[in-house]
């Protein structure tokens, strides 16, 4: 069997002009413009680029940027201040606070200053929490794009066996939460999972968030069942050139899956897509309008 391959580009791109659909309508009959504020404090290359990303694509989508980089040594006091600012401007919908912060910072602290329905991210604990007891959250942007992802693919989640590898709080508790919520059947494996192979290898979906380079092999893969790789993992090529691997051994997975998203393509264009649809979803919240069908859950 040889996997279809889950376009995460092209469906991005569908998620990003429903966005820019509603925001168009949003300022015709209303006259609002979502806006989204990020915040970079220090210059780390990887968040920079994320960064510049994102307000291109805000822009793309019509709603307003407001970008804040601040320095490395930026101390708590300012950087809270900054957020509270933020939480009071009507015109800020989103706010997303750029991590990896410095090592000085308290993430958790700030993450928790942020204004819950101002949480684009989702990593507040009422949002947290929220989504845990299944009531309308912000819901973190990569498990949202999988589960966008999944609910195209295969319509109804329901009675499906789903693992989750990883258990961190930006990807694999939310996602366990989101296919839960769709009525999966959730296992979520970690570094201390016994047999992961036989785990993985129940599973009707497969979510593979880990950031070990092709952990996942293709004999783990029951024939048939959909692969989401969320890895995105930096190694050397065969030229000697930087190459980007998920988390699955593409090549030997795709020879038995259903389906299978690609790295690059997959997951990875889908968060940006599901950032600037949490702010449009913010911004209807926040204005007390109906919210775009089919961009959150
Ligand atoms: P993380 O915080 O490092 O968490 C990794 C998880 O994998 C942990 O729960 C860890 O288990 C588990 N794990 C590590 N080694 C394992 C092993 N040998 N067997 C089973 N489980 C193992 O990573 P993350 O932030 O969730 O990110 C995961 C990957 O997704 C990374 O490659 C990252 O770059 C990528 N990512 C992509 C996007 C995107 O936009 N596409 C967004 C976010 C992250 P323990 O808890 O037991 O340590």
């Amino acid at each position: 069997m040889t996997a279809q391959v889950i376009d995460g580009k092209a469906f991005a791109a569908k998620i990003r002009g429903r966005v820019a659909e509603h925001v168009a309508r949003l300022k015709a009959d209303h006259g609002i413009t979502p806006g989204l504020a990020v915040v970079l404090v220090g210059e780390d290359p990887a968040s920079s680029v994320y960064v510049r990303s994102k307000g291109k694509q805000t822009l793309e989508a019509g709603m307003n940027s407001y970008e804040h980089k601040l320095s490395a040594d930026t101390s708590e006091e300012e950087l809270l201040a900054l957020v509270r600012q933020l939480n009071e401007d009507p015109a800020v919908h989103g706010i997303l606070v750029q991590l990896p912060l410095p090592r000085h910072l308290n993430s958790d602290l700030v993450i928790n200053s942020i204004a819950p329905e101002k949480d684009v991210d989702g990593f507040h604990i009422s949002n947290v929490g929220l989504l845990g007891t299944g009531q309308k959250a912000m819901v973190p942007c990569t498990p949202l794009g999988c589960l966008l992802l999944l609910r195209d693919l295969h319509g109804s989640l329901a009675g499906m066996d789903a693992v989750v590898i990883g258990r961190s709080n930006i990807v694999g508790k939310p996602m366990a939460q989101l296919l839960l919520g769709d009525s999966a059947t959730v296992t979520i494996a970690h570094s201390k999972t016994k047999d992961l192979p036989g785990v993985v290898r129940r599973a009707d979906i497969v979510v593979a968030a880990v950031g070990r380079p092709e952990m996942v092999k293709g004999d783990w893969i029951k024939p048939g069942a959909t692969v989401i790789d969320v890895g995105i993992n930096r190694t050397a090529g065969p030229n000697g050139k930087d190459v980007l691997v998920g988390d699955v051994d593409y090549a030997s997975a795709a020879a038995v899956a259903g389906a299978i998203t690609p790295v690059p393509g997959g997951v990875g264009p889908m968060t940006i897509a599901c950032l600037l649809a949490n702010t449009v979803t913010a911004c209807c919240r926040a204005n007390g309008l109906s919210e775009p069908e089919g961009l959150t859950v």
